[in-house]
């Protein structure tokens, strides 16, 4: 049998039984056209039409012109459709006319718009006012094709029809185009068709099957046009789906007050609540709802207008939202008291809405609980915890005229700030007067990175969704719109300008990167609570569920069998319980030495560090114990029941002492001026800490080799660690506290420091008479450490993969300077396919982290596996984790949600698959 190009919309089975599958379907006919062909199988009226499929369309890329016999094909489909429709094509009697719509499997901006009226001619033209006796709706259609057809097919710019138009009504002394008569359109028809003729040298095409064939080339062209092969580069859609062509019977939503337009949600793409939420308009066709030109009235009102069709409307829309068990946005027609559905598609949504929609769903039975996770996405999540406007104070400052500008929203959240127009004066505000700093640019480079880090958001009005500035936000977790491209920045003027409406550098603006919305002045922002947000919580609730599942892993024993837990990284009380009341299940890394920063515990351990004895060393220390104690006990209170990995002391010593420069400008001052009070005790303490100087203090005397050169420092830490344990354990609070020793290479290390430390939780646990379990056991985070695990699991307890530097030291860069100096540069030339410190590198860190834990449990079965770097937090990593084998991923506070339901996720993606070999 001859390969099938065309598909009516009956045919939808046949389009089945070739690909197998709907998706397949889709694949073949396109997001619209397997719409078409499912809402006819359905019975839901729509207007008789054909597909030309994707294959078709690829077909045509490869060889320049139409497949064998395609053309043929779209002859005969035509033909079908006439026989249903009692029209023919270019007949003046009895005139079919039909749209030209492209279609791929994704809904795609760039693709080729859709050509109306396709069948017009002069002769067909007036077969039609003989048959509508509407010369005006005739002859406005008739200019639409031509513009249409002008522009979109034959690729000349809008302005070329636009000026005649614009002129003539001038000349008329008309407004609005509703004051244009029947006339005036046929004139306007004539002047088109002399635009086509001059700027392509031909006529404008008087066959109709010329139209047809020139419209489905065009459509074809449109898949490998700029504008869609850079959407397609920049969302990872492959070249080679091709793009449909949808040929559909024309509706006239403007042949009279029986006739109308509109579109619609099944639910409240804003809220997500369960109502019908759309527009329609009397007497107009397609795009006049979009457009705007005229006031559009809510679909409810349709009910006392036509309420034969509004019923059947309901009935449908209702049918097709449990068919395809989504919300569905509609586009629908009514010719003269009768309705026809022109497309349907899972609607888009705001964060809240998809929240919603979700859990209502399964509450409906329309879906299941793990549909409904699946259904949100960790960006949406995300987004309902950033800072965003109040939407009352938004939507008056919308009628106050304070609008500016709409672009691309490239990074969520609500951002209020002064506006500055290069990244010097941003940082400058931010960073010197304390400003809060909008960074407005036309486009950002690598160079403008600190105004950006420095800013609380971005504008910029060239750029879209992969533009410098959007990466670089998204990944600073800065709102930012990018590509809003009606402002005018004047970089000399220091102001920008939309329409005549200027701001001046420094002044207020407010920019949505939720939406892409800017506005003009300060607009109330909320910080959104997670308590209140209930159908968020039901289903992360329900994500929790998943992950506690038993077997979502299959594993060999002692190995995690179910999904991911979800731990914070929290150093204070306060953190750990916000942590708890994101859902945090223990705290993965708590680090001590913020609580030496504070004010009054910095001189007691300026003094321990200055110590000349271990006695005097020891002295200072036990002044710092009641403090760490306290700190301890805060946190095993919060954290009643669960977990809490405390670090030891990480950093090196020079951090907390004065910065050595400023000293010694201190003492020389002094010294000048002849000052003796205090000098001595400046000058000694210059010495020390010149005496602590190291050439790269980060790989220097810190972690495990600071504690064996000073061990009375993790001494008075373990005791601070296991006294509160106790007492908390007196006043019946669950402990279950873990040490954890960092930056391990070597397990002699470990050999050398852990029975020390471990013989003081003894005999902590022997003067409070009272036990309780605990571990003992390192970060791994330095790549020897990793390659070694299977020794150094003879004595850890558990392993946290330090990811932020075991990344620094597998790829050899040092974070700060790679991301200010070449990060970008690699990320943008393709070297490396993301920021590593942002989502782990599988390959390579990855890697080591799944030798590691493969070893470490060789030695010990039960080793308990987490990670504490930034990587817990992000989605991607948390893949990957999930799939080594570990425990838990501990992130911050503010993305425990986030971690939580994109552990859920990846439990369901792999659910049941085995993550290591059983021996
Ligand atoms: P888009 O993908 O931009 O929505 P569509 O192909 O859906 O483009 O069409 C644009 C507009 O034209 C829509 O309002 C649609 O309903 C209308 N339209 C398309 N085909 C027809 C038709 N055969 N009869 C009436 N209106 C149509
Ligand atoms: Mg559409
Ligand atoms: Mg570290």
């Amino acid at each position: 049998m001859a390969k099938k190009w065309v598909y009516l919309f009956d045919e939808v089975a046949a389009a089945e039984s070739y690909t197998g599958s709907w998706d397949g379907v889709r694949a073949l006919l396109g997001g619209k056209g397997s719409g078409l062909a499912d809402m006819t199988r359905a019975g839901v009226p729509v207007p008789p039409g054909f597909t030309v499929t994707t294959e078709a369309c690829n077909q045509f890329s490869a060889l320049d012109k139409f497949p064998a016999g395609m053309w043929k094909q779209e002859l005969a489909a035509l033909q079908e459709v006439e026989k249903r429709t009692r029209k023919k094509f270019g007949d003046p009697t009895k005139p079919l006319l039909v749209s030209c719509r492209s279609g791929a499997k994704f809904s795609m901006p760039g693709m080729m718009d859709t050509v109306l009226n396709i069948g017009l001619t002069d002769k067909t033209a007036e077969g039609m006012i003989k048959l509508t006796g509407n010369p005006r709706f005739v002859y406005d259609s008739y200019r639409r094709l031509v513009e249409m057809f002008g522009t979109v097919v034959l690729g000349i710019a809008d302005e070329a029809f636009e000026e005649p138009l614009k002129a003539y009504k001038e000349k008329k002394g008309y407004k609005l185009d509703t004051e244009m008569t029947a006339e005036d359109w046929k004139a306007m028809a004539d002047a088109f068709k002399a635009v086509v003729k001059k700027e392509k040298g031909f006529d404008f095409p008087q066959d109709p099957l010329k139209q047809l064939e020139l419209a489905t080339e065009a459509v074809f062209k449109s898949w490998n046009g700029k504008r869609a092969v850079d959407y397609r580069r920049a969302t990872n859609i492959p070249d080679d789906l091709g793009t449909a062509v949808n040929i559909v019977t024309m509706v006239f939503g403007n042949m009279g007050d029986d006739s109308g337009t509109g579109v619609a949600f099944t639910r409240n793409p804003s809220t997500g609540e369960r109502k019908m939420y759309g527009d329609y308009l009397l007497n107009a066709q397609g795009e006049d709802v979009v457009a705007g030109i005229r006031n559009t009235e809510p679909i409810e009102n349709l009910v006392q207008k036509m309420p034969e069709v509004y019923h059947q409307f309901m009935d449908i829309t209702a049918k097709l939202e449990k068919h395809y068990q989504e919300m569905q946005d509609v586009e629908f027609t009514i010719e003269r008291g009768k309705l026809w559905m022109l497309q349907t598609r899972n609607g888009k949504r705001t964060a809240k809405a998809a929240v919603k929609i979700a859990v209502d769903m399964a509450n409906e039975g329309l879906i299941t609980k793990e549909e409904a996770v699946l259904r949100v996405t960790p960006e949406n999540v995300d987004t309902l915890l950033h800072p965003q406007f109040d939407e009352r104070a938004k939507k008056a400052a919308e009628k106050s005229g304070a609008f500016f500008a709409k672009g691309v929203n490239a990074s969520p959240g609500a951002a209020v700030g002064q506006a500055y127009f290069d990244a010097d004066t941003a940082e400058k505000m931010a960073k010197e007067k304390k400003q809060a700093v909008i960074m407005v640019r036309p486009f950002t480079k690598p160079d403008d990175v600190h105004g950006m880090i420095a800013s609380k958001g971005v504008l910029t009005s060239e750029g879209g969704a992969t533009s410098h500035a959007a990466v670089v936000a998204r990944q600073f977790g800065i709102p930012c719109v990018v590509g809003a491209s009606s402002i005018t920045i004047d970089l000399e003027r220091r102001v920008m300008e939309v329409n005549g409406k200027v701001v001046k550098e420094g002044e207020w603006i407010s920019v949505d990167g939720t939406t892409g919305e800017v506005f003009i002045g300060q607009i109330k922002t909320i910080e959104p609570k997670i308590e209140e947000q209930t159908e968020l919580l039901t289903i992360l609730n329900w994500a929790d569920e998943i992950c506690a599942r038993d077997g979502v892993r299959k594993a060999p024993n002692g190995w995690p069998r179910r999904g991911l837990q979800v731990w914070a990284n929290a150093d204070y009380p306060k953190d750990a319980r916000r942590a708890r009341s994101y859902g945090a299940k223990g705290i993965g890394l708590c680090r001590t030495e913020h609580m030496f920063f504070e004010t009054e515990r910095l001189p007691i351990v300026q003094r321990m560090i200055l110590a000349k004895s271990s006695e005097e060393r020891t002295a200072a220390l036990n002044e710092l114990l009641p403090y760490q104690r306290k700190d301890f006990d805060g946190l095993f209170e919060a954290m009643d029941g669960y977990p809490v990995i405390i670090r030891l002391i990480d950093p090196p010593l020079h951090e907390f002492m004065p910065d050595e420069e400023k000293l010694f400008e201190e003492v020389v001052t002094m010294r000048v001026k002849g000052e003796k009070k205090g000098l001595q005790e400046k000058e000694e303490l210059l010495t020390a800490i010149k005496a602590m100087h190291e050439s790269n203090p980060m790989m220097g005397l810190r972690g495990v080799r600071l504690s064996i050169a000073m061990p009375e420092i993790v001494e008075m830490q373990v005791r601070a660690i296991f006294e509160a344990a106790a007492d908390c354990t007196l006043r019946k609070i669950v402990v279950k506290p873990e040490v954890m020793i960092p930056l391990t290479g070597t397990v002699k290390e470990l050999e050398w420091i852990q029975p020390r430390l471990e013989r003081i939780a003894k005999t902590v646990m022997e003067e409070k008479k009272v036990s309780f379990s605990y571990k003992f056991g390192t970060m791994i985070e330095i790549p020897r450490a990793a390659v070694t695990a299977a020794e150094i699991a003879k004595l850890a307890e558990f392993f946290s993969f330090g990811t932020n530097d075991l990344t620094q030291m597998t790829f050899g860069y040092s974070r700060d300077d790679a991301e200010r100096n070449f990060l970008v540069t690699y990320v943008e030339q393709k070297i490396l396919p993301k920021n590593p410190f942002q989502t782990l590198d599988r390959d390579g860190v990855g890697r080591l982290m799944e030798w590691a834990i493969t070893e470490g449990r060789q030695t010990r079965l039960e080793l308990e596996v987490g990670i504490c770097g930034e990587h817990g937090g992000d989605p991607e990593s948390i893949e990957w984790c999930h799939l080594i084998g570990n425990n838990y991923v501990s992130c911050s506070p503010f993305r425990v949600p986030i971690a939580r339901l994109a552990a859920a996720h990846v439990a369901l993606k792999y659910s049941g698959k085995a993550i290591v070999e059983d021996k």
